[in-house]
């Protein structure tokens, strides 16, 4: 019995530790703001935690969202207590139990990463569709006055699904490969492939589910076939796109 409360203690003093380090707290808000991401509506491609080599210098990016509503380069902070900031100063202030605190100010670190990001897609798209904006977790207030949107993670997604679509499925789908090419492979970035690819099977199914082609978004029609029924597309036969419909129909 006693070696059992004895591991416990263990354990237990090992998870406050981890849950202190600065390091946990960042990668916490990522997930949350990654999570936010996901639920942006329409064809999209997020990527999380992406590095480039910038001159010689590897850059970070929190997050890229490539969306329907344009590309948002995104820095997230969790940050606690009261954050003031405005557009141009160099630094930022947090208050926190009675005590200030500087940081570097964000819009200057995520101006870094948005060039860098315009510098790989120069030529493929007009780069006025890229955006920066930082994210703080709701565990602080802000008191920021700044040209650069400022939010909470929890009003990340309305904020993108307000603006209006300005790029397509082909464009979305160019700009994500040359994206990745361009990046730092790291097993963070083929882990973030492999959920994207995931999350585009999960798209595609409910567009199958809503009768939409997955490939050109037009009407799918169910047809009839040698092998049983079929989805076939009504822009057919400038698109090819079929699937066979596996239920036995019951009449
Ligand atoms: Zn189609």
């Amino acid at each position: 019995m006693g070696i059992f409360l004895i591991i416990f203690i263990i354990l237990s003093v090992l998870l406050i530790l981890k849950l202190n380090t600065n390091d946990f707290k960042g990668k916490s808000g990522e997930k949350l703001v990654a999570e936010r991401l996901d639920i942006i509506d329409g064809y999209k491609y997020i990527l999380n935690n992406i590095m480039f080599n910038d001159n010689g210098k590897s850059r970070q990016i929190d997050h890229i969202a490539i969306t329907e509503y344009g590309i948002y380069i995104i820095e997230t902070k969790n940050y606690a207590g009261d954050i003031y900031g405005r557009e141009n100063s160099n630094e930022w202030q947090q208050y926190l139990n009675r005590k200030c605190f500087k940081f570097k100010n964000p819009i200057h670190q995520n101006y870094g990463h948005t060039e860098v990001v315009k510098k790989q897609l120069e030529g493929f798209i007009d780069t006025t569709v890229i955006y920066s904006i930082i994210v703080f977790i709701r565990r602080c207030k802000l008191h920021t006055d700044t040209k650069t949107p400022i939010i909470y993670e929890d009003q990340l997604a309305s904020f993108i699904r307000n603006r209006a679509k300005i790029l397509n499925k082909e464009q979305i789908n160019q700009i994500y490969q040359i994206l990745l090419d361009n990046s730092i492979k790291n097993k963070e970035t083929i882990k973030n492939h492999k959920e994207n690819v995931k999350n585009y099977i999960q798209y595609k199914e409910e567009l199958i589910k809503e009768e939409t082609c997955p490939s050109c978004y037009g009407k799918l029609i169910k047809r009839h076939g040698k092998k049983g029924y079929f989805y076939g597309c009504s822009n057919f036969p400038k698109c090819k796109y079929t699937k066979c419909i596996e239920e036995v129909e019951r009449s």
